[in-house]
């Protein structure tokens, strides 16, 4: 099925045990915090149900019955294609984008992929625990998210050895009749306050000493022994303020929970690896793998957003003909449409080595994309700062720009290029803040002069005379005899007399020959 956003929302009452700022939450659905992340998510079902995306995130199970796609395996690379298109259309429709089916829908195909391996290799029976839950989330559309990483307490040690405790990694304690009892905690856990169920895998890969470790399982997050601890909100700002002053993130935050699992009963049929440590790499490296895939496709609405916010805010300063400015912007669209790239590629030349009926994005690709965004992010900011100037932290605020005494001087010193209303200007640059950081980022780049001026200085103040008589030198191109640092050098040749070369050798330079 396909559900509609009123009964996407219906579920979310569920008595789970959450808290966020310090207090217990009774409704995530009313919460001042919660809420944004609620509605974001919400895109999630609003999106399948508008018949202009309907051909994109519906398919039909073998039934017939309408489910999304997203809950479906990737078979081929047009599957993979068309996974990367739901993710990138939600993504730019939504600030959070497909936030219930992204992590979730990764962590399910990664496990088709490791029952199908242990089921060849072991004989268990994994493929139809995975299929025939695959399918309860298919007729109820459950909303999913993804718990990967453990707390995992001293980095340097393996789970088994640590000191404290034994929970730093989530573990079976308990194996009954029915299922298995676990206990643990995962961390930074995204989409949790507005998904209906977790599906937890490894984090690592682990040896036979932390089999108890090696564990992969479905859980509804109002399961008793579940706590939510939710981060703290990066605004603290809603509502109509909320996306004046902070238009990203007013909607997108909290999103990630610390889940506490406090001897958790899991039933058999939702149990997908138990203790069978030698398949956590296979698990862990495809859940890379389709993740990745999704991190790409997030990123392109970001890295699209944040180029246009730097094209667009050159353009309503007044520098969008400066060349500094256009060799920035023209940089700034190669690392966007390089991830984009790659990330395609990733999907039409898929990985299909463990041999099973399924296809994931192609490692190489996928972690070059991945690696281009992540490492080059920070100057993608650095340069919208920098094209911004220091309006983009010292901005005013909703509060600021809706008081009528001080509103006309906002609106006469805070106007710019003409024919730019200064509201849309302060609004980019409320957005520029709100998506690249801080005070303490944009002043330490505008204050005392943005770097252009710097470069200016530099150009105007550097030795270039030193620098070309170095060259010179080198070069053996006359001109560099008077510089008083370059001209008093001596030559080596005509100052060390060496003994006549024995021009007997075979291997003599011919430079030496006469
Ligand atoms: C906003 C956000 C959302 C997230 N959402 C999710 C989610 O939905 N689901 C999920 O499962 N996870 C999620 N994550 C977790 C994410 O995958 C982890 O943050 C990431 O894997 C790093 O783990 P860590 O935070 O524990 O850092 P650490 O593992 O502590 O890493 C810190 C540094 O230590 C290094 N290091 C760690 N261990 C070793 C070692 N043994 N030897 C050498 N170097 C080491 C690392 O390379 C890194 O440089 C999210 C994270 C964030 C920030």
């Amino acid at each position: 099925m396909i559900r509609t956003v009123e009964q996407y929302l219906e579920s979310l009452d569920d008595g789970r045990q959450i808290w966020c700022m310090g207090e217990k939450v009774s409704d995530v659905r009313t919460h001042p915090t919660l809420s944004g992340i609620i509605r974001t998510a919400s895109m999630d079902y609003v999106l399948p149900n508008r018949p202009e995306f309907r051909d994109l995130f519906v398919t039909q199970d073998e039934e017939g019955e309408d489910i999304n796609f997203l809950l479906t395996s990737p078979k081929t690379p047009e599957d993979l294609l068309r996974r990367r298109e739901c993710f990138i259309t939600g993504v730019r429709a939504g600030a959070g984008g497909i936030l219930v089916h992204c992590m979730g829908s990764d962590a399910l195909a990664a496990l088709t992929v490791s029952a199908q391996v242990m089921d060849k290799e072991l004989g268990t029976d994994y493929s139809e625990r995975v299929e025939n839950y695959r399918k309860l989330l298919q007729k109820q559309d459950l909303a999913i998210t993804g718990a990967i990483t453990d707390v995992k307490g001293d980095r340097s040690l393996r789970p088994s050895k640590q000191k404290q405790h034994k929970d730093y990694y989530l573990r079976v304690v308990d194996k009954q009749k029915d299922g298995i009892v676990v206990r643990g905690a995962k961390v930074h856990i995204s989409a949790s306050p507005c998904a209906n169920e977790a599906l937890c895998l490894p984090c690592r890969t682990h040896g036979e000493e932390d089999k108890e470790y090696a564990l992969a399982f479905a859980t509804p997050l109002n399961a008793p022994g579940i706590k939510l601890l939710a981060v703290e909100p990066v605004s603290r700002t809603y509502g109509e303020e909320g996306e004046f002053d902070y238009p990203r993130t007013s909607t997108l935050q909290p999103t990630e929970c610390l889940i506490v699992f406090d001897d958790v009963f899991v039933p058999w049929e939702r149990v997908f690896m138990c203790e069978e440590w030698q398949f956590s790499r296979v698990l862990a490296y495809a859940f890379a793998s389709y993740h990745r895939l999704f991190g790409t496709c997030k990123m392109i609405g970001k890295l699209e957003t944040i180029t246009g916010a730097a094209a667009l805010v050159a353009d309503y300063n007044g520098v969008d003909k400066a060349p500094h400015v256009q060799k920035k912007l023209a940089w700034m669209a190669m690392i966007t449409e390089s991830v984009a790239l790659l990330g395609k590629s990733a999907c039409l030349d898929p990985t299909t080595d463990f041999g099973q009926d399924v296809v994931m994005p192609n490692r190489m690709a996928i972690n070059a994309s991945k690696y281009t965004f992540a490492s080059n992010f920070h100057q993608m900011c650095q340069h919208l700062q920098d094209i911004a100037g220091g309006l983009a932290t010292t901005v005013p605020t909703f509060r600021d720009w809706n008081n009528a005494e001080i509103q006309p001087y906002i609106e006469k010193y805070l106007s710019a290029k003409d024919g730019i209303p200064t509201e849309h200007r302060v609004r980019l640059m409320r957005l520029v803040k709100d998506m690249t950081g801080n005070f303490y980022q944009i002043d330490t780049i505008h204050g005392e002069g943005s770097m252009a001026a710097q470069e200016m200085f530099l150009y105007g103040s550097a030795d270039w005379y030193k620098y070309k008589s170095a060259a010179k030198r080198a070069a053996n191109i006359a001109g560099w005899q008077e510089h008083p640092i370059y001209g008093k050098l001596l030559s080596e040749i005509e100052e060390v007399k060496m003994p006549a070369v024995d021009e007997s050798y075979k291997s003599i330079p011919i430079t030496f020959k006469k």
